[in-house]
């Protein structure tokens, strides 16, 4: 059990990625805040995760309200050592076809409100915590019509540095998960059916030398060593979960001669 008496924090924790972060923190003996706006799925996180959970309905975007059912969520299961900046969404913003609102609803969930939960999450921090922010491969992919969700994911980089230098004479970690391609209801918007599916997995898949998205469950274990003790002197690193798409993009099945 690597993660014993612990408290953890996840923002969206209904869904994807801070859903199978849950389940694998619970498995290793912690007791989990998640978060999330959809009263449905944050009903069936909290039957699907048992005893473990504490399901709060929070909008990261409101700082007031995650301030205040932060600290209740303290009342009840104590002071947190692991918070994972989890929530956030996806979305195209073409240049050309893009409002304010669309460019400032990314940047609202993806940036501001993150710095925000760190900030509403710290009086009720142990020291020697674990802050796991997460990021995207979209940081220095290049991807056209994603600029907004890039620019979150690249600040997102950023905010781990300086917050693991702000955040270290108190012992608090602030390290990052930087997922490629995975398959979670994230991409459900853009591909809406079954096919549509198989393709965007062949096509995002194709872009990695293991030739494949990566499974929710494969970033969890990942924040799992950032929020555990096997990792106590790490602060300010990433952890990149993407098949080696971009780390040894050469390899990439579309480059491949044989
Ligand atoms: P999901 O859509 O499955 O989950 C997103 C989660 O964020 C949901 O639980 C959602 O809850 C929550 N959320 C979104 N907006 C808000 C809000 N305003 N307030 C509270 N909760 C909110 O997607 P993923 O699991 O894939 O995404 C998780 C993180 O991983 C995101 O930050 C994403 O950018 C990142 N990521 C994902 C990749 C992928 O390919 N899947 C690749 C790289 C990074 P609700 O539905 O209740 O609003």
């Amino acid at each position: 059990m690597r993660l014993r008496n612990k408290v953890a924090l996840i923002t969206g924790g209904n869904s994807g990625i801070g859903l199978a972060t849950a389940k694998v923190f619970i498995d290793e003996g912690a007791k989990v805040v998640i978060t999330g706006r959809n009263p449905e799925t944050l009903a069936a996180a909290e039957k699907a995760l048992g005893a473990g959970v504490l399901a709060l309905k929070v909008d990261v975007t409101d700082t007031t309200a995650t301030e205040k059912a932060l600290a209740e969520a303290t009342e009840k299961v104590g002071k947190f050592d692991i918070v994972f900046a989890n929530a956030g969404i996806g979305g195209a913003t073409p240049l050309g076809d893009t409002s304010p609102e669309q460019f400032n609803r990314i940047i609202g969930t993806n940036l501001t409100a993150v710095f925000f939960t760190v900030q509403s999450a710290l009086p009720h921090l142990n020291d020697g915590a674990s802050v796991i922010l997460n990021g995207s491969v979209h940081a220095v992919l290049g991807a056209p019509a994603w600029t907004a969700y890039a620019a979150t994911k690249a600040a997102v980089r950023a905010m781990t540095r300086n917050m693991a230098s702000e955040l270290a004479p108190r012992g608090i970690r602030v390290n990052q998960v930087t997922p490629g391609g995975t398959k979670t209801p994230i991409w459900s918007p853009m591909a809406q059916t079954e096919d549509a599916m198989s393709a965007l997995e062949a096509r995002l898949g194709g872009m990695s030398p293991l030739g494949r998205m990566s499974e929710a469950d494969e970033i969890a274990k990942a924040a799992l060593y950032l929020a555990s003790d096997d990792s106590t002197n790490v602060t300010g690193i990433e952890i990149t979960v993407d098949g080696g798409m971009t780390s040894a993009p050469s390899g990439a099945k579309i480059f491949r001669t044989a």
